[in-house]
């Protein structure tokens, strides 16, 4: 069985398509931005924009008068609620899942426990999901993030947390749903996001740290997610940050695992407290100033600043996002962090500005829901076989 599909925006728009993914990323956008920063006179931008208008891939919404003297500039959108996107972010007890529009804006969320963790039942979980979301959304294509290694956006080469190997995740999803799919790193993804529709949409070369079960980084110069085939390993998650700090599981004395990780910050706050408090519960802690829970969140903090100073040194970052479930860490944290990453750092270099997502699960899915996104605004997505 053979299923048709609307290719996207990408098959037929040639010349066009850099035009209609500014709008898609920026709208709505005067013609005269769009023409600066894709370096079209106004002419070209009207023959190239023509053809957007008439398929209704944008449109015009109106007039904006920036107050000089002079002609309004007309502004050109794209129409969010066309088109809608389901995310999942399989992580080890859970799976998340968003439907977003096209412009990766959450408009439905929810989140099932994962009890079984073979492939087949994951699987069915997501066809599960998709066809409970259809009731209210026609979903376009699908975007899977998972902590591991995967190749091509289709397979996933390696999720230790999942004992998953060779699993040809799009493969089988695609099976069951007849709907579209890429599979990613979930950092990749939320670099993804966070390169097309969120804080770093205007930067050329950013990174983004992500703070929770584990230390992740990603690194994007030119829109370009900067990974290889070991980039799935987690390989920052082990960074040293500490000669003198506690042991990982691994063996590492006061690596990233050792100090951010947040079932180690769990464990050193209930230790010292002697009582079960999570990780959550330590860093209020440390917020309101308690003296032990301060010291844990406070040397994981540092630790923080030791890789950041090195993320700032090592690729010279326009800006960095800190994101995933324990951003709240890097806030309570904050003065700490950048003081020891000035105390690193050449005393000339400036720091670039530091950005905090919200720390919801969500935004994890809606990073997977951009892959989809981008797939569709590109063209690239392959007609389900
Ligand atoms: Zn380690």
């Amino acid at each position: 069985m053979s299923t048709t599909l609307e290719p996207g925006w990408g098959s037929d728009a040639g010349a066009a398509l850099p035009v209609a993914i500014e709008v898609l990323r920026r709208g709505p956008i005067s013609r005269a931005e769009i023409g600066r920063r894709l370096g079209l006179s106004h002419a070209s931008l009207s023959r190239l924009s023509a053809p957007l208008i008439e398929r209704g891939v944008i449109h015009d919404v109106g007039e904006h008068s920036n107050g000089r003297v002079g002609r309004p500039s007309r502004l050109l959108d794209v129409d969010a609620s066309s088109h809608f996107f389901l995310g999942i972010k399989i992580r080890e007890s859970e799976i998340v899942a968003a439907v977003t529009d096209l412009r990766g804006e959450v408009v439905e969320s929810t989140a099932v426990p994962l009890s079984d963790r073979s492939p087949a039942a994951v699987v069915q979980q997501v066809k599960d999901l998709h066809r409970a979301f259809e009731v209210s959304h026609t979903v376009t294509a699908i975007g899977i993030g998972i902590g591991g290694a995967v190749h091509d956006r289709r397979t996933v080469i390696s999720a230790g947390f999942l004992a998953w190997e060779e699993i040809a995740l799009a493969d089988l999803i695609e099976q069951e749903t007849r709907i579209p799919t890429l599979v990613e790193n979930d950092v990749v993804a939320l670099c993804e996001y966070e390169d097309w529709f969120g804080f770093a949409s205007h930067d050329e070369r950013f990174a983004v740290i992500t703070l929770g079960i584990g230390t992740g980084f990603g690194l994007v110069i030119n829109g370009q997610p900067i990974v290889g085939d070991d980039y799935g390993y987690g390989l920052v998650g082990h960074w040293p940050m500490d000669p003198t700090g506690p042991l990982c599981h691994q063996g590492h004395r006061g690596c990233a695992a050792a100090l951010l990780n947040s079932d180690a910050i769990a464990r050193y706050a209930t230790e010292a407290l002697g009582h079960d408090v999570t990780f959550d519960e330590a860093v209020e802690l440390a917020a309101e100033g308690h003296p032990a829970a301060s010291r844990i969140v406070h040397d994981a903090a540092r630790g923080l600043g030791v890789l950041i100073a090195a993320v700032c040194n090592l690729t010279l970052p326009d800006r960095i996002i800190i994101a995933g479930e324990g951003v709240r860490l890097a806030v309570v944290g904050h003065d700490t962090v950048q003081g020891k990453a000035r105390e690193l750092r050449d005393p000339r270099a400036h720091t670039p500005p530091i950005d905090y997502s919200s720390g919801d699960n969500v935004e994890w899915a809606r990073g997977a829901a951009v892959l989809a996104i981008q797939a569709f605004a590109l063209g690239t997505l392959a007609a389900v076989q």
